[in-house]
Parts: structure tokens; sequence; C-alpha cells
């Protein structure tokens, strides 16, 4: 029995044994396996996170190129359409300038063409108005601004309101100044004609008002004037308040003195007032030039404000 024990006790511990180091090999086969297969994997990951690494940096420069190239980008369009509206406002502003000269030059032609262009004639005792000519539109001057309430007078519609301020600021300042006469056709200014040649003789007819006023008093804006203490006689006007009034604020309200004491053409007439508007008035007046001592081309200038 114990050879028997001491025979198998050898052969358990070498059988133990022997599985004991088959164990251990197979285990550090596997660690060993393990280990070469981490090592494999692991090196992976490493090229992997280093490709990654790459591709992320070219990601970054490509966004950065990308940001670059579209702020460049954005630049260069700001740039050109910057540069485009500004062409374009320059072109509209050129437009609109020409469109507002054309303007400018279609409501003169309309104001021209609406307005009578006789009014800023001179007319003289070889170039008289046409003697059909009648102002388009009068106006029966009202008997409170009238010398004598039992003759009618007129005046061109436009004219009037110049006319009626006139006398209303005179009498405002004390003075009073009446129209004694206004409009005269052709008919009546031959009749008127008649008179003087009767009464003076056809010479010295000619060298007054029957002949140097004609045409404007035709033309429907030209008044004699009169004041009280004269009993109707034009003769003594020029030593009036009233002749003195008009002489400083006639001009003010578009009126002019056509035939002034010592002009180089006509006898003096202080009664006689002719309407070219308020802007030729003033200049005149200004420049103490006589309506009749002008060129008819500058005049005419005035035509297209002779209402403003
Ligand atoms: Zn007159």
């Amino acid at each position: 029995m114990d050879n028997i024990n001491k025979f198998k006790k050898p052969t358990n511990i070498n059988l133990v044994f022997g599985f004991i180091i088959t164990i251990s090999i197979i285990i550090i086969v596997i660690i060993w396996y393990g280990l070469s297969n981490f090592k494999n994997t692991a090196s992976e990951i490493s090229n992997l996170s280093s490709k990654i690494i790459v591709l992320e940096n070219k990601l970054a420069s490509t966004t950065e190129d990308l940001n670059t190239n579209i702020q460049k980008s954005n630049a260069t369009l700001s740039d050109t359409l910057k540069q485009n509206v500004g062409n374009i406002e320059q072109k509209l502003g050129a437009y609109s300038q020409e469109v507002g000269s054309y303007t400018d030059t279609v409501t003169t032609l309309q104001k021209l063409s609406k307005t009578d262009p006789q009014l800023l004639v001179k007319y003289s005792k070889v170039f008289f108005l046409n003697e059909n000519y009648a102002p388009a539109r009068l106006t029966e001057i009202p008997n409170e601004y009238k010398y004598s309430d039992s003759k009618v007078l007129k005046l061109n519609t436009q004219v009037w309101p110049y006319v009626k301020k006139m006398i209303d600021d005179a009498k405002k300042a004390g003075i009073n100044i009446y129209a004694f006469s206004a409009y005269r056709s052709f008919n009546e200014q031959q009749a008127l004609k008649g008179q003087y040649s009767v009464t003076y003789g056809a010479g010295s007819a000619n060298s007054f008002s029957a002949d140097q006023g004609y045409s404007e008093h035709q033309l429907g804006t030209t008044l004699d004037f009169m004041t009280q203490g004269l009993n109707g006689n034009l003769d003594g006007f020029e030593n009036t308040k009233a002749y003195q009034w008009l002489s400083d604020n006639a001009f003010r309200y578009g009126f002019i003195m056509s035939y002034p004491k010592n002009n180089k053409f006509y006898v003096f007439e202080p009664w006689h007032w002719r309407f070219v508007g308020v802007e030729l008035a003033i200049d005149l007046h200004n420049k103490k030039i006589n309506f009749y001592d002008m060129d008819q081309r500058a005049i005419d200038e005035y035509l297209v404000s002779i209402f403003d």
C-alpha cells in the first residue's frame, strides 16, 4: 500500500505540475497574443489619431482659407457694389438735373405761352399796337377806386389786383389816388386824339398823350391817376402828394412811369403809369433806367415773371 501510495504521489504531483505548466503556457500565450493585438490596435488608434489631427488641421486651414476668400470676395463685392451704386447715383443725379432743367424750360414755356407777349413791348410814335388788339380779359374798376363814378373804367384782369393793392396802401399812408383813365380801345383812342387835335391843333396833339400813351392804354395795363384838389385837371398832378407817393412806391407794385421828366423821347406825363411786373419795375428803379431806354430784348427777359 505504502509503495503504491509512494508511486502514486509523485505521479499526481507530476500531473498537477504539468497541468499548471500547461495552463501557464496557455495563459502566457493568451496574454502575449492579447498584448500583441493590443499593441497593433494601439498603433492603429495612434495612426488614426494622427490622421484625424492632419485632417483637422487641413480642415482648419481650409476653413481659414475659405473665410479669407469669403472676406476678400465680400470686400471686392462690396467695393464693386459701392462703385456701381455710386455710378448709378451719379447718373441719377445727372438725369434728375437734366429733368429739372427740362421741367424748368417747360414751365417757362408754359408760362410764356399763357402770357400776352404785347404786355412788355415798347411802343413809339412809329410802332403802334395792332388796332384789333384787345386784352383777353378785362375787369371793371369799382367806383371807390375811380375819380368819377360816371365813367366806366376797365383794366386787364391780371393787373387789377396790383392796382388795388397800390391804391389801398397809398390810402393807408393818407394819400388818395384814383383811377382817372384805364383801358382805352382803338376807337376810343381815335376819338380822344380827335378831341386833342380839335383843341390844340394836329401838330401839338401828336406830341402828347393821344399819341404816346396810345398803345399802352389799349393794352389794358396802363392807367392815368388823379387825386383830389385838381378838379380833374391832370396838369397839376406833378406837384401832388399822390405823384410823390407813386414816384417813391409804385415800382413795388410793378408800375413804372412810361414818360418821366427829361426822358429822351416823350413829353413828361407824371399821371401815366404802366404795369411791367414787380421784377422789372424794381430793376428799373434800382438802376435808375427808363423803360423806353432799355433794349427790347432785355425787357423780354422779364415777360415770364411779369405776374410773379
Ligand atoms: Zn395815359
